[in-house]
Protein backbone atom coordinates (compact mmCIF):
# COMPACT_ATOMS: atom_id res chain seq x y z
CA UNK A 1 0.00 0.00 0.00
CA UNK A 2 1.72 3.15 -0.75
CA UNK A 3 1.41 5.83 1.96
CA UNK A 4 -1.56 8.49 1.66
CA UNK A 5 -0.62 11.97 -0.14
CA UNK A 6 -0.05 14.79 2.18
CA UNK A 7 -1.85 17.98 0.75
CA UNK A 8 -0.81 20.72 -0.68
CA UNK A 9 -0.57 24.15 1.36
CA UNK A 10 -1.83 27.05 -0.60
CA UNK A 11 -1.12 30.68 0.85
CA UNK A 12 -3.71 33.47 -0.22
CA UNK A 13 -2.67 37.08 0.38
CA UNK A 14 -3.93 40.22 -0.15
CA UNK A 15 -4.09 43.75 1.22
CA UNK A 16 -7.39 43.95 2.88
CA UNK A 17 -10.67 44.64 0.53
CA UNK A 18 -9.64 43.12 -2.19
CA UNK A 19 -12.12 40.53 -2.12
CA UNK A 20 -9.63 37.65 -0.78
CA UNK A 21 -12.62 36.15 1.46
CA UNK A 22 -15.43 35.83 -1.03
CA UNK A 23 -12.67 34.26 -3.81
CA UNK A 24 -11.42 31.56 -0.68
CA UNK A 25 -15.36 30.92 -0.23
CA UNK A 26 -15.83 30.57 -3.56
CA UNK A 27 -13.36 28.54 -4.34
CA UNK A 28 -13.19 26.08 -1.06
CA UNK A 29 -17.28 25.33 -2.35
CA UNK A 30 -16.10 24.84 -6.09
CA UNK A 31 -13.62 22.14 -5.18
CA UNK A 32 -14.05 19.55 -2.37
CA UNK A 33 -10.35 18.59 -2.08
CA UNK A 34 -9.47 21.85 -0.63
CA UNK A 35 -9.95 22.92 3.04
CA UNK A 36 -9.58 26.22 4.64
CA UNK A 37 -6.80 26.72 7.91
CA UNK A 38 -8.79 28.50 10.54
CA UNK A 39 -7.09 31.06 12.35
CA UNK A 40 -6.62 31.78 15.69
CA UNK A 41 -7.37 35.68 16.37
CA UNK A 42 -7.65 38.15 19.30
CA UNK A 43 -10.09 40.65 17.52
CA UNK A 44 -13.33 40.36 18.10
CA UNK A 45 -15.95 38.34 16.01
CA UNK A 46 -17.98 40.90 13.68
CA UNK A 47 -21.86 40.11 13.20
CA UNK A 48 -22.30 36.53 11.76
CA UNK A 49 -18.95 34.91 12.24
CA UNK A 50 -18.77 31.98 13.90
CA UNK A 51 -16.49 30.94 16.53
CA UNK A 52 -14.49 27.58 15.02
CA UNK A 53 -15.78 28.39 11.03
CA UNK A 54 -14.54 31.73 10.62
CA UNK A 55 -12.18 31.99 13.27
CA UNK A 56 -11.26 30.37 16.81
CA UNK A 57 -11.92 33.82 18.89
CA UNK A 58 -9.74 34.01 21.45
CA UNK A 59 -8.60 35.93 24.41
CA UNK A 60 -5.08 38.13 24.53
CA UNK A 61 -4.01 36.02 27.05
CA UNK A 62 -5.07 32.40 25.33
CA UNK A 63 -3.33 33.78 22.19
CA UNK A 64 -0.05 34.17 24.53
CA UNK A 65 -0.06 31.28 26.19
CA UNK A 66 -0.24 29.07 22.25
CA UNK A 67 2.97 30.84 21.35
CA UNK A 68 4.23 29.64 24.77
CA UNK A 69 3.52 26.20 23.99
CA UNK A 70 4.76 26.86 20.53
CA UNK A 71 1.36 25.99 18.49
CA UNK A 72 1.70 28.10 15.88
CA UNK A 73 2.70 27.65 12.38
CA UNK A 74 3.13 31.60 11.86
CA UNK A 75 1.79 34.40 13.78
CA UNK A 76 1.19 37.86 13.60
CA UNK A 77 -0.09 41.12 14.67
CA UNK A 78 -2.38 42.63 12.19
CA UNK A 79 -3.39 45.79 13.03
CA UNK A 80 -4.16 46.12 16.39
CA UNK A 81 -4.91 41.91 16.72
CA UNK A 82 -3.20 38.68 16.62
CA UNK A 83 -3.32 36.33 14.04
CA UNK A 84 -1.90 32.87 13.71
CA UNK A 85 -1.73 29.43 11.91
CA UNK A 86 -2.35 26.56 14.12
CA UNK A 87 0.03 24.23 13.31
CA UNK A 88 -2.22 20.86 14.04
CA UNK A 89 -4.95 22.37 12.52
CA UNK A 90 -3.14 22.06 8.87
CA UNK A 91 -1.39 18.88 9.70
CA UNK A 92 -4.55 17.12 10.39
CA UNK A 93 -5.95 18.34 7.44
CA UNK A 94 -3.37 17.69 4.86
CA UNK A 95 -2.71 14.04 6.56
CA UNK A 96 -6.33 13.74 5.89
CA UNK A 97 -4.87 14.07 2.06
CA UNK A 98 -7.02 17.59 1.98
CA UNK A 99 -5.20 20.53 0.07
CA UNK A 100 -4.72 23.52 2.75
CA UNK A 101 -5.55 27.27 2.43
CA UNK A 102 -3.95 29.81 4.19
CA UNK A 103 -6.08 32.96 4.41
CA UNK A 104 -3.35 34.90 5.93
CA UNK A 105 -1.49 38.21 5.95
CA UNK A 106 1.62 38.97 4.04
CA UNK A 107 4.05 38.79 7.33
CA UNK A 108 2.73 35.21 7.85
CA UNK A 109 3.04 34.99 4.23
CA UNK A 110 6.82 35.37 4.85
CA UNK A 111 7.20 33.29 7.67
CA UNK A 112 5.19 30.03 6.06
CA UNK A 113 7.46 30.70 2.63
CA UNK A 114 10.75 30.57 5.27
CA UNK A 115 9.57 27.25 7.16
CA UNK A 116 7.28 25.48 4.38
CA UNK A 117 9.09 26.30 0.91
CA UNK A 118 6.86 23.64 -0.57
CA UNK A 119 3.82 26.09 -0.46
CA UNK A 120 2.25 27.68 -3.16
CA UNK A 121 1.82 31.83 -2.89
CA UNK A 122 -0.37 33.73 -4.48
CA UNK A 123 -1.23 37.31 -4.38
CA UNK A 124 -4.57 38.84 -4.88
CA UNK A 125 -4.19 42.32 -6.53
CA UNK A 126 -7.67 44.54 -6.65
CA UNK A 127 -7.85 45.93 -10.29
CA UNK A 128 -7.17 49.84 -9.15
CA UNK A 129 -6.59 51.80 -5.73
CA UNK A 130 -10.01 53.54 -6.02
CA UNK A 131 -11.59 50.01 -6.25
CA UNK A 132 -9.98 48.94 -3.19
CA UNK A 133 -10.57 52.13 -1.38
CA UNK A 134 -14.21 51.78 -2.61
CA UNK A 135 -14.87 48.18 -1.48
CA UNK A 136 -13.34 49.11 2.54
CA UNK A 137 -15.97 51.55 2.65
CA UNK A 138 -18.61 49.74 0.93
CA UNK A 139 -18.04 46.37 3.45
CA UNK A 140 -19.63 48.95 6.32
CA UNK A 141 -17.45 46.45 9.03
CA UNK A 142 -15.02 48.96 9.99
CA UNK A 143 -14.37 52.45 11.36
CA UNK A 144 -12.96 55.37 9.24
CA UNK A 145 -9.79 55.44 11.06
CA UNK A 146 -9.34 51.52 10.72
CA UNK A 147 -10.04 51.85 6.27
CA UNK A 148 -7.71 54.88 6.47
CA UNK A 149 -4.88 52.77 8.34
CA UNK A 150 -5.91 49.98 6.09
CA UNK A 151 -5.69 51.88 2.69
CA UNK A 152 -1.82 53.39 4.04
CA UNK A 153 -0.88 49.92 4.26
CA UNK A 154 -2.24 48.36 1.23
CA UNK A 155 0.08 49.83 -1.19
CA UNK A 156 2.84 48.94 0.57
CA UNK A 157 1.37 45.24 0.76
CA UNK A 158 1.04 45.31 -3.11
CA UNK A 159 4.08 45.88 -4.01
CA UNK A 160 5.17 42.72 -2.05
CA UNK A 161 3.06 41.31 -4.60
CA UNK A 162 6.56 40.31 -6.15
CA UNK A 163 7.29 37.54 -3.51
CA UNK A 164 4.74 35.47 -4.73
CA UNK A 165 4.29 32.37 -6.59
CA UNK A 166 1.11 33.49 -8.50
CA UNK A 167 -0.68 36.66 -8.93
CA UNK A 168 -4.33 37.14 -9.66
CA UNK A 169 -6.28 39.92 -10.22
CA UNK A 170 -9.74 40.59 -8.80
CA UNK A 171 -11.20 42.62 -11.57
CA UNK A 172 -13.98 39.67 -11.86
CA UNK A 173 -15.02 37.58 -9.30
CA UNK A 174 -15.40 34.63 -11.52
CA UNK A 175 -12.29 34.77 -13.20
CA UNK A 176 -10.85 35.59 -10.21
CA UNK A 177 -11.70 32.36 -8.75
CA UNK A 178 -11.41 30.24 -11.71
CA UNK A 179 -7.79 31.39 -11.97
CA UNK A 180 -6.69 30.30 -8.55
CA UNK A 181 -8.61 27.05 -8.91
CA UNK A 182 -6.36 26.54 -12.80
CA UNK A 183 -3.25 27.38 -10.61
CA UNK A 184 -4.16 24.63 -8.52
CA UNK A 185 -4.98 22.02 -11.04
CA UNK A 186 -2.30 22.72 -12.99
CA UNK A 187 -0.02 22.21 -9.85
CA UNK A 188 -1.54 18.55 -9.27
CA UNK A 189 -0.62 17.39 -12.72
CA UNK A 190 2.92 18.33 -12.43
CA UNK A 191 5.75 15.37 -12.85
CA UNK A 192 5.86 15.46 -8.90
CA UNK A 193 2.42 15.16 -7.91
CA UNK A 194 1.85 12.47 -10.78
CA UNK A 195 5.07 10.48 -10.37
CA UNK A 196 3.53 8.58 -7.85
CA UNK A 197 0.86 7.43 -10.46
CA UNK A 198 3.02 6.23 -12.84
CA UNK A 199 4.97 3.98 -10.50
CA UNK A 200 1.69 2.29 -9.35
CA UNK A 201 0.77 1.73 -13.02
CA UNK A 202 3.82 0.44 -13.64
CA UNK A 203 3.98 -2.16 -10.92
P1 LIG B 1 -9.77 40.21 9.24
O1 LIG B 1 -9.69 40.86 10.60
O2 LIG B 1 -10.25 41.16 8.19
O3 LIG B 1 -10.53 38.91 9.27
O4 LIG B 1 -8.27 39.82 8.84
C1 LIG B 1 -7.26 40.78 8.82
C2 LIG B 1 -6.04 40.19 8.14
O5 LIG B 1 -5.49 39.13 8.93
C3 LIG B 1 -6.34 39.57 6.78
O6 LIG B 1 -5.33 39.96 5.87
C4 LIG B 1 -6.29 38.09 7.05
O7 LIG B 1 -5.93 37.35 5.90
C5 LIG B 1 -5.18 38.04 8.09
N1 LIG B 1 -5.15 36.77 8.81
C6 LIG B 1 -6.19 35.95 9.11
N2 LIG B 1 -5.75 34.86 9.76
C7 LIG B 1 -4.41 34.97 9.84
C8 LIG B 1 -3.38 34.13 10.38
O8 LIG B 1 -3.59 33.06 10.92
N3 LIG B 1 -2.10 34.62 10.28
C9 LIG B 1 -1.80 35.81 9.71
N4 LIG B 1 -0.52 36.17 9.65
N5 LIG B 1 -2.74 36.61 9.18
C10 LIG B 1 -4.02 36.20 9.25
Amino acid sequence: MTAPKLGQIYIISAASGTGKTTIVGQVLKTDPSLRLSISHTTRPSRNGEVHAQDYYFVSVDEFKSLIAKGEFLEYAQVYDNFYGTNANVVRNLQAQGFDVILEIDIQGATQIRDILPDAISIFIAPPTMAELEQRLVGRGTDSEEVIAKRLGKARFEIDQARYFDYIVINDDLNRACSDVLSIMQCLRLTRDKQLPFIHNLLK
